[in-house]
C-alpha cells in the first residue's frame, strides 16, 4: 500500500529541474499528465486530455501528443487513465488557525446528539486527560447547539456537573454565538445570580434568574477570556493540522478571514521549514471604533509590512492585502444581529396557535455607520487594501453595497474589489448591484440545506418572502454575479464535496434524517460548471490572482487536483464522495492519497 504523503512539498521523484541538453531545444517539462479529463476553467471551461509543467508552470495544455512531445529523459509522466484533473481548489474566507486548533481540542464533530452521547463524549475526553490539574479547563468545541435531540432540548450546567470530574468546562458551539459551562466554570467566570449582561451579550438565565451556564455573544467572553492564549508551539501545531486538512481536499490557496500576528507567525516558521503547502493570504480586522479610518487601518498596515512576502512566486508564499470589516451579526437564532431592512417576526400567539407578527427589532444598526464605511474604504483604496466585509442580512448587504457605490466614482475606490462574505439575505433589489457595482459575493454554500438551524425556526422568524429567497446562490449568479466560494471553515467540518454537492442540490446529507429531506426553499441550484468557477477563477479574483492561477492555462502557476471522479459525470447527490487523490502546488506534490486506485 502506498503511504500517504502528508501535507509536504515533495518533488516528484525523478523530475528533471534543469535538463538542457541541446541548447536550441526548450527543457523538457519536468511533469506531464496525459489521458486525462483536463477541465481548464478557461473563459470556456474547455476540457483537454494533457498538461505539461515546467519548473513550476503549466507549459502546455492540451492534446496528448501535444504534450509528450515535451517530455523528456528525466519527466515524470502521469497516465491519468481519464480521471479528472482541474485547478487547486481556492477558499476565498475560512479561519485556519481556529479549524486547526479545533482539530486538537476535545470536539463534537458538529453531531446532532443526545444528551446521554453529548455526555459520553465529553467525558470521553476529560478520560484521555485524568493527568491534567484540576483548575485547567476542558475546552470542548465543535458543538451542533441547535442540534441537540430531541429538537428543543435546552443544555444546562447540569448537564455537565454529573460528569467525574472537578474541572472547569466550557463547550463552545460551532455557531460560535455561545458557550456552556458547568458549575466550576461559571463560578471560576465569577457568573452570579445579580451579575448583569454585558453589553451585546447575554447570560441566559432560568425562571428562578438563576444563570442556566448558557451565556451567548459577548458574554461568552467572561469565560472566553479566562482561557490561556495558545502557546508558540500550539500555534504552529494549529496552522500545522490546519494545512494538513487542505492539501487533503485540494485546497491550495485560501484566505484566512481574521487573522493575528500569532497566526501569520506560526505560518511563516512553517514556511521557513519547507511546511507551508498552500498559498496564504491573510485578512486583518479593521473596526470602526477608531478616531480616524488612517488610524482604524493602521495596525493592517503595519502587519503587513511584516509579514507581506511580495508578488505571488511558484513556491507558496503569504500576503497579507485584505482588510476584515464586519457590517452585522448573524441571521441565526438566538443571536438575531443579522442587520434586517424589515423587522424579524416575533410569535404573538400560542403554542397551539402561533402567529408570527413583526416585532420591534431588525437587528442592530450597521457596525460602521455609512460615514465610517465610506472613509474606512477611501483609505483601504489609498493603502492598497481590499475589504473582505462581513455582511449577513440584506440590510447589512444593502448599506456595504451603498458605501461601496459611493467609493467607486473615486479614484481610489474605482481599484478596490470588495467582496461581501454571507449574504444569507439580500434584496432582490440587490441583486444586480454585484454585477454593476464589481462586488464580489463569498458564499458558504453548504449552509443551502434543510438544517435545525434554517427549515425550523429561520423560516418563522423571516416569514415566507424572505425564507424563499434565503441563501440566494443562484439566484445571484442569474442577476450576473461573481459568486465565488468560502468555506468559513470551522463554522461547519472542512468538507468541500460536500459543500459543492449542496451548491448543485440544495439537500441535506441522507443521514440527516428524513425532517431535513428535500431542498432548501425553490431556489434552483447552482450549474455545475458555476460551482466549479466559484472556488478556482472567482476566488482567484477575490485574491487579485486570476493571472496567476484559478484555470489551467499556459503561464499559470502549476497548482492542480486530481480526483477519483469526474465531477460533471457522477449523480447529484454523489458529488459528497468525490474524493482528491493528488494535490499539486506549483508542480510539486502535496498530497497523494492512500487509495490503491489513485492517480500516480
Ligand atoms: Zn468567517
Amino acid at each position: 500500500m502506498r503511504k500517504t504523503v502528508l501535507c509536504a512539498l515533495v518533488a516528484f521523484a525523478g523530475a528533471a529541474t534543469h535538463l538542457n541538453v541541446h541548447a536550441a531545444a526548450p527543457a523538457p517539462a519536468d511533469l506531464v499528465y496525459r489521458n486525462g479529463t483536463v477541465y481548464t476553467v478557461d473563459t470556456r471551461d474547455s476540457v483537454q486530455q494533457a498538461l505539461a509543467v515546467r519548473a513550476g508552470r503549466i507549459v502546455y495544455v492540451g492534446h496528448n501528443a501535444g504534450a509528450m512531445r515535451l517530455a523528456g529523459k528525466g519527466t515524470r509522466v502521469v497516465d491519468l487513465q481519464g480521471r479528472m484533473l482541474m485547478p487547486g481548489l481556492i477558499d476565498a474566507h475560512m479561519h485556519p488557525q481556529s479549524g486547526g486548533s479545533r482539530l486538537l481540542n476535545c470536539s463534537l464533530d458538529y453531531q446532532p446528539l443526545t444528551v446521554s452521547q453529548f455526555q459520553a463524549r465529553i467525558q470521553a475526553c476529560l478520560d484521555r486527560d485524568t493527568k491534567a490539574p484540576q483548575r485547567r479547563w476542558l475546552v470542548v468545541v465543535n458543538w451542533f447547539q441547535q442540534g441537540m435531540q430531541p429538537q428543543g432540548e435546552a443544555a444546562t450546567a447540569a448537564l455537565l456537573d454529573v460528569l467525574k470530574t472537578a474541572r472547569p468546562i466550557i463547550v463552545r458551539s460551532s455557531f460560535g454565538h455561545s458557550v456552556l459551562l458547568n458549575t466550576r466554570g461559571l463560578a471560576l467566570a465569577g457568573v452570579k445570580r445579580d451579575t448583569p449582561d454585558p453589553a451585546a451579550g447575554k447570560i441566559v438565565r432560568d425562571a428562578g434568574g438563576a444563570a442556566t451556564g448558557l451565556l451567548e455573544d459577548a458574554a461568552q467572553d467572561m469565560a472566553m477570556g479566562l482561557l490561556p492564549p495558545l502557546t508558540v508551539a500550539e500555534n504552529l501545531a494549529a496552522s500545522s493540522a490546519a494545512l494538513d486538512a487542505l492539501c487533503r481536499q485540494g485546497i491550495t490557496s485560501f484566505l484566512d478571514a481574521w487573522t493575528d500576528p500569532e497566526t501569520m507567525t506560526a505560518f511563516a516558521t512553517l514556511q521557513r521549514r519547507g511546511r507551508l503547502t498552500a498559498r496564504a493570504h491573510f485578512a486583518v480586522l479593521v473596526k470602526p471604533d477608531k478616531g480616524s479610518a488612517r488610524a482604524a487601518v493602521a495596525a493592517l498596515v503595519k502587519q503587513r509590512k511584516q509579514f507581506d512576502q511580495g508578488p505571488t512566486r511558484v513556491l507558496p508564499s503569504m500576503q497579507v492585502r485584505h482588510a476584515k470589516l464586519f457590517m452585522d451579526g448573524v441571521i441565526a437564532a438566538p443571536a438575531f444581529t443579522g442587520a434586517l431592512l424589515a423587522p424579524y417576526l416575533v410569535d404573538k400567539g400560542t403554542a397551539a396557535q402561533p402567529d408570527w407578527q413583526p416585532g420591534a427589532s431588525n437587528g442592530p444598526p450597521g457596525y460602521f455607520s455609512a460615514p465610517a464605511l465610506r472613509a474606512t474604504l477611501a483609505e483601504l483604496a489609498r493603502q492598497g487594501i481590499d475589504p473582505h466585509i462581513h455582511a449577513d442580512g440584506d440590510r447589512a448587504v444593502r448599506e456595504s453595497l451603498d458605501a461601496i457605490e459611493g467609493e467607486r466614482i473615486t479614484r481610489g475606490g474605482k481599484g478596490l474589489r470588495p467582496v461581501l462574505a454571507h449574504a444569507e439575505i439580500v434584496d432582490p433589489a440587490d441583486y444586480p448591484r454585484f454585477a454593476s457595482l464589481d462586488v464580489t459575493p463569498v458564499l458558504s454554500f453548504q449552509w443551502a440545506k434543510p438544517a435545525p438551524d434554517t427549515v425550523g425556526a429561520l423560516k418563522d422568524y423571516l416569514g415566507p418572502a424572505r425564507y424563499a429567497a434565503v441563501e440566494p446562490q443562484a439566484l445571484l449568479l442569474d442577476a450576473g454575479a461573481r459568486v465565488a466560494y468560502g468555506s468559513d471553515w470551522p463554522v461547519d467540518p472542512l468538507d468541500i464535496p460536500f459543500a459543492l454537492k449542496v451548491a448543485v442540490t440544495r439537500t441535506a446529507a441522507p443521514s440527516a434524517g428524513e425532517e431535513f429531506a428535500g431542498r432548501l426553499t425553490s431556489q434552483p441550484g447552482m450549474p455545475r460548471s458555476a460551482v466549479l468557477r466559484a472556488i478556482t477563477m472567482n476566488a482567484a479574483y477575490t485574491l487579485r490572482q486570476e493571472s496567476r492561477l484559478g484555470s489551467l492555462e499556459v503561464g499559470k502557476l502549476a497548482d492542480f487536483i486530481v480526483l477519483d471522479r469526474n465531477f460533471f459525470d457522477v449523480a447529484d447527490e454523489d458529488i459528497a464522495g468525490i474524493r482528491v487523490l493528488q494535490t499539486v502546488v506549483g508542480g510539486k506534490l502535496v498530497y497523494q492519497a492512500a487509495d490503491p486506485g489513485a492517480a500516480r
